[in-house]
């Protein structure tokens, strides 16, 4: 056997049990026995421990070394699998094991400082993972910049640099378009109750519509949406509240564009490093462009319109157009995951520059929470009135996801990007989708971006789809077009 075959079929393994840690943590969202919580924590720590090893196994550096691809795709195939050994390589075992650990204990940390609104009781821990995490990117970086090294587990090829670039000149415009839209007088709110069970049946209803396959995945409750596996076995999740069925319905939308990427993904590549989806940004890309560009167009607001008639009866919406208004509805307020187009990327920007800042050691956790009222201030023209409110809003940090955060904003610049080739290719586009037909949208990404998994580079897979290079014009030109129309600015 040649060395890249056999390094190949090692890897395999490595993923399938990869697939499998990934189904634990699915079953754990959803079904698990309450009581199995303890039992499951011992499952998933062995079976990382196994894949931990897999890993940084000796041998892998070997077959790298001795391997040669027999082609383009095989390539691809061990830039990706050197990378997950460098990674896996360069840190200290020991070191690995104790951010685990922290981590795991900030996490609880966090939730009841959050509960109690109390900052100082998370500063401690916090500082700790901080300085871990900085202790981590130094090994990583080896002499290069921190930032730069942890952005690579989530968006690689790019920099810290690079994403402010791109964030330094979105912010002005998206600064003057939230305060002109708030200037405005506000559509109508969703107000009444919304029957679980209707909006479940039209949740799976839409995950189809957009191209979902059940025959490969599944639709549960959970506490938070999610996506989760790759391949043949790719499973979404969402929520149901009985006053706000859009949270139920734009969920699965977004996870449905997670999941159909997956799903979409060349089966050649299945089990294999290549046979999953490009980058967190360009994961994200797709899941906007789904739930937002399509998803909240006036053309498929259109139709689902109709479909919530069908369902909930009259909701008190006179007609179509107030429906699509009721749906983009910009109304100032303080928590990340509530905000819509207008606002959400302002509040990466903030994460960015915070957690860039903590990273350099240019801010220290004692100054953050002031640091962020003070920015939120600037942005958002509100003071904050409460750190759940601020600072302590996100998990993230406290399970040292530092570089994470932009990947978000990256994702609605890509989506942004790609709305606008897919709107020149396809030329019925918004005729197709007041029938609530997305094959064209979606036929488009999969056959231009979807099918070819982690096979280019994120910023690659981008270019090769929109035939530019990826920029901020094309998605705030499009927010400033279509708010400008539904505030009347
Ligand atoms: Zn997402």
């Amino acid at each position: 056997m040649s060395a890249f075959d056999a390094l190949m079929a090692f890897q395999r393994d490595t993923e399938a049990l990869g697939q499998i840690a990934g189904r634990l943590g699915w079953d754990q969202e959803t079904v698990m026995p309450r009581g199995a919580a303890a039992q499951r924590g011992e499952e998933m720590a062995a079976i990382d421990a196994v894949l931990h090893a897999r890993r940084c196994d000796p041998r892998v550096g070997e077959w790298l070394e001795a391997a040669s691809p027999p082609d383009a795709a095989g390539q691809a195939q061990l830039r990706e699998i050197r990378r997950a050994f460098e990674r896996a390589t360069k840190v200290p075992a020991a070191l690995s094991r104790r951010i685990a650990q922290v981590t795991s204990e900030a996490q609880g940390k966090w939730a009841a400082a959050r509960a109690d609104e109390n900052v100082a009781a998370f500063l401690p821990v916090l500082e700790e993972v901080v300085a871990l995490k900085r202790e981590e990117g130094a090994a990583l970086a080896a002499g290069g910049n921190v930032y730069d090294a942890m952005v690579q587990d989530y968006e690689p090829g790019t920099s810290g640099a690079a994403i402010g670039a791109i964030f330094d000149a979105m912010r002005p415009r998206l600064v003057a378009l939230r305060a002109a839209v708030l200037e405005r007088p506000a559509p109508a709110a969703l107000k009444g109750a919304f029957d679980t069970s209707a909006q479940m049946r039209l949740a799976r209803q839409l995950a189809r519509v957009f191209g979902y396959d059940m025959n490969r995945g599944r639709l549960d409750k959970a506490v938070h949406p999610f996506s989760s596996g790759s391949g043949a076995d790719v499973r979404i999740t969402t929520r149901t509240s009985p006053t706000d069925p859009f949270n139920c319905l734009y969920s699965t939308i977004h996870e449905t564009g997670h999941a159909g990427y997956e799903q979409a993904v060349d089966p050649a590549y299945a089990l294999t490093p290549l046979g999953c989806g490009a980058s967190m940004g360009v994961h994200e890309s797709q899941s906007r462009i789904y739930e937002n560009q399509i998803g909240r167009g006036r053309a498929f607001a259109g139709w689902l319109y109709g479909r919530m008639r069908e369902a909930f009866g009259d909701f008190g919406i006179a007609d179509a157009d107030a429906f699509h208004a009721t749906l983009n509805r910009v109304h100032a307020g303080f928590i990340r995951t509530e905000a819509d187009e207008v606002q959400y990327n302002l509040h990466i920007m903030l994460r960015f520059d915070l957690e860039r800042a903590l990273m350099a050691g240019d801010l220290g956790t004692n100054d953050l929470e002031a640091a962020w009222n003070d920015r939120f201030a600037a942005d958002f023209g509100q003071e904050v009135d409460r750190p759940s409110n601020g600072c302590l809003q996100d998990v993230h940090w406290s399970v040292g996801l530092f570089g994470y955060f932009p990947t978000y904003a990256l994702g609605n610049v890509y989506a942004g990007c790609l709305y606008r080739a897919l709107c020149a290719a396809v030329p019925d586009l918004d005729a197709q989708l007041e029938r609530g037909d997305t094959s064209g949208a979606t036929g488009w990404l999969r056959d231009n971006l979807q099918r070819h998994g982690r096979r280019y580079a994120p910023r690659e897979t981008i270019e090769r789809a929109c035939g530019t290079a990826p920029s901020e014009g094309p998605l705030l030109d499009y927010l400033e077009a279509k708010f400008g129309a539904l505030y009347g600015l």
